[in-house]
């Protein structure tokens, strides 16, 4: 198969097992520029899956960084209010969200940190509503993942630009399944993942214990706790794919209920800086201590986002011999290093993850200890010597990783 066949493909398998698009159906793709020919092969397949309107919003890299050094201190307390209506409207009437990302992981390399963590929270207050449709599955969104020259750099920095581009889409396709039949074989996949979480859910552990030979740490399971993998489904039962790739079974921790220290795995990119070779401690869910080799000042930013940013809001099992993990490449984007890794995540836990948490008071969410914050950042934990038991109500102890791998 030519890369370009392999790239029509995933455009297909973007839209119909990413958003799964259906007839009358509309659309907003969000898409830096330089994704530009794929996104248009995405509008394509969107139309003769039967969209009706396809919006696209494209952003550019090189202009975030311009206003990130250039624009007045005061343009970083801000957040268009139409934006935020924009993408409000589309998911209350029913349209579906598909992020085309791009990343480049050194975007804001050298930029005031404190104009990024101010922007991030202003945006988080104003985007609230819109990410309790996509948070609480109530529309159908979709992430995947396409080259840029600078990410492609940054990870095959030995090849010439053209060279290294290339390389890094194989990466993206064998990683995202691209294979000649992506979409037969993402059910097949989809088949696996709920087999896990299904046994998961009949366990009904009330906590999970990690240990390597690093990490020490407890995790609680609220009341109620449901874990989630691989496909999601809207209100009207149709079936979408949040994130391609994905390999991950997560859950939601209790807020109150996290013990212990943990380390950090592979490095972390926040606000588009890197975080690295950090360890956080937990007291009654609560972060009561962090250091980072690099990038402290940056964690400290994450961590003090508000008051949920201090707790845990998803625990998510990944095998340490994922088809990710075994290329053994950093592609310092979440998208793909979460899925090479068993992670937590700091900030808001997915409503979805508890029965009827999409209709709690903020007071039930506390109650049931389900985490509420304006971020979600996910960090990786897994490693080969990683030991993970779960703790049934009775008591009993279960093996669910063993050596960093399912040991069952
Ligand atoms: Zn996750
Ligand atoms: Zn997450």
């Amino acid at each position: 198969m030519t890369l370009n066949t392999r790239i029509d493909k995933f455009a297909e398998l973007a839209i119909k097992t990413g958003i799964n698009v259906q007839s009358g159906e509309n659309l907003l793709i969000r898409a830096d520029v330089e994704a530009i020919d794929f996104t248009r092969r995405c509008v394509k397949e969107a139309y003769k899956a039967g969209a009706k309107q396809v919006y696209v919003e494209y952003s550019d890299g090189v202009i975030t960084r311009e206003k990130y050094m250039s624009a007045p201190n005061d343009a970083f307390d801000e957040y268009p209010q139409w934006q935020a209506d924009k993408y409000t409207q589309i998911a209350k009437e029913g349209g579906s969200f598909l992020s085309i990302i791009s990343d480049d992981p050194d975007l804001l390399a050298g930029v005031d940190p404190d104009r990024i963590a101010r922007s991030q929270k202003i945006a988080g207050k104003y985007l609230k509503e819109w990410r309790s449709y996509t948070l609480s599955d109530k529309v159908k969104w979709s992430i995947v993942a396409v080259p840029s020259l600078k990410w492609a750099k940054r990870i095959h920095p030995d090849l010439d630009d053209e060279d290294a581009v290339r390389e890094l889409w194989e990466n993206i396709l064998d990683c995202s399944r691209v294979s000649e039949d992506p979409i037969g074989d993402w059910a097949i996949h989809n088949k696996n993942l709920h087999d896990k979480r299904d046994f998961l859910n009949e366990m009904n552990f009330k906590e999970l214990r990690y240990k390597s030979s690093k990490t020490d740490l407890v995790v609680g399971l609220p009341e109620g706790h449901i874990w989630e993998s691989g496909a999601s489904f809207d209100p009207k039962k149709n079936m979408f794919n949040p994130n391609i790739p994905t390999e991950e079974v997560f859950g939601m921790p209790h807020k109150y209920k996290v013990d212990g220290i943990v380390y950090s795995t592979k490095p972390l990119i926040y606000a588009g800086s890197l975080i690295d070779e950090f360890w956080i401690r937990f007291e009654e869910g609560k972060i009561v201590d962090y250091d980072a080799k690099i990038g402290k000042e940056n964690l400290k930013n994450l961590v003090e986002t508000d008051e949920g940013s201090l707790r845990l809001g998803e625990i998510a099992l990944v095998p340490y011999d994922s088809p990710i993990s075994n290329r053994n490449i950093i592609f310092y984007s979440t998208l793909f290093d979460e899925n090479a890794s068993c992670h937590l995540a700091i900030g808001a836990a997915y409503s979805s993850c508890i029965e009827n948490g999409a209709s709690f008071s903020e007071e039930e969410k506390d109650q049931i200890g389900m985490n509420v914050s304006m971020t979600h950042v996910d960090f990786m934990i897994g490693d080969k010597d990683m030991d993970i038991v779960g703790i049934k109500q009775d008591g009993t102890e279960f093996a669910i990783f063993k050596d960093g791998n399912w040991a069952f």
